[in-house]
């Protein structure tokens, strides 16, 4: 199940989008604000600019000291929510220790929150009306729906619970229907539990945990894992060579869900940009 492939495809989408609201005078602009010199956070960003860029997008990456102050970068935030000219705001994570991550994504305005993070914007998912969803797992259901994966009355077992992908994770299955059981670090006999799964979503962060004696035979296996091997290696929480072998579907690390989290944050902007005419 490939995300490089879809990601392009609805790139094509997305520039029509983009030259259409353009010719109309508003051109979706982004701003990421990064903060510090955490080189994994470097590379993400020049990957959102460089694809916001070739969109035509307005793109402003503010780059800020790893000493900046939680008032500071609040500041910073409300400039961009005033700023006419930019519809989406994505705060770079990890933040530093002195800035207290909640305090800086409540305060972007709901609806420049193009990650989804807000707790309005969580909120809005639980009650079963989302606006703005978390892009990992908002991928995750375009590449479901693109590969016309039925979902309604399946089985699915989210491992991992965070609020980025494993809730909003199980949240969208539940809404599709979806019998949804949420697993995690204290989860006992999470092979078995996995092995019910029609649809099995991995975001745990633990290279090759899950390994074919988690996965039901023909199951559709989506792994969110990134994470690096003893030689530096992307390898994903999904042993994926064994698993293959077993699952009807795998997402493979890396060109699985990865391009696709890039592709909703964009979408998302666009999204935005068009309910300001
Ligand atoms: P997190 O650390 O916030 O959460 C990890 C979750 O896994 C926790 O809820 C924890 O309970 C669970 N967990 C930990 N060890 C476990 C175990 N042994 N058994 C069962 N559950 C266990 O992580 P996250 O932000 O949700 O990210 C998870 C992974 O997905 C990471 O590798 C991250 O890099 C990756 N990720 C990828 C993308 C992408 O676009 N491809 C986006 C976000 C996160």
């Amino acid at each position: 199940m490939s995300g490089k492939d879809l990601a392009a495809e609805m790139n094509k989408e997305m520039q029509v989008m983009v030259d259409k609201l353009r010719s109309k005078g508003v051109t979706p602009g982004l701003a990421v604000l990064l903060v510090g010199e955490d080189p994994a956070s470097q590379t993400y960003v020049r990957n959102k600019e460089k694809r916001a860029k070739s969109l035509g997008f307005y793109s402003v990456v503010e780059r800020y000291s790893e000493e900046i102050s939680e008032k500071e970068i609040l500041k910073e935030i409300k400039r961009f929510n005033q700023d006419d000219a930019i519809h989406g705001i994505l705060i770079q994570l990890p933040l530093p220790k002195q800035i207290d991550p909640k305090k800086v994504l409540n305060a972007v305005n709901p609806k420049k929150d193009v990650d989804g993070f807000h707790p309005v914007n969580m909120g809005k998912l639980l009650i079963g009306e989302p606006d703005k969803i978390a892009c990992t797992p908002y991928g995750i259901m375009k590449l479901l729906e693109n590969h016309k994966i039925e979902i309604a009355g399946k089985t699915a077992v989210v491992i991992g619970r965070s609020n980025i992908v494993g809730k909003p994770m199980a949240q969208l299955l539940l809404m599709n229907d979806a019998t949804v059981t949420m697993a995690h670090s204290k989860t006992n006999h999470l092979a078995e539990i996995a092995k019910t799964a029609d649809i099995l979503v991995v975001a745990i962060g633990k290279g090759h945990l899950v390994t074919k004696d988690f996965i039901k035979p023909g199951a559709v296996v989506i792994d969110v894992g990134m994470n690096r091997d003893a030689n530096g290696k992307l390898i994903g929480d999904v042993k994926a060579d064994e698993v293959a072998e077993v699952a009807g579907y795998l997402t493979p690390v890396p060109g699985g869900v990865g391009p696709m989290t890039i592709t909703m944050l964009l979408y998302q902007t666009i999204i935005s940009a068009q309910r300001t005419i």
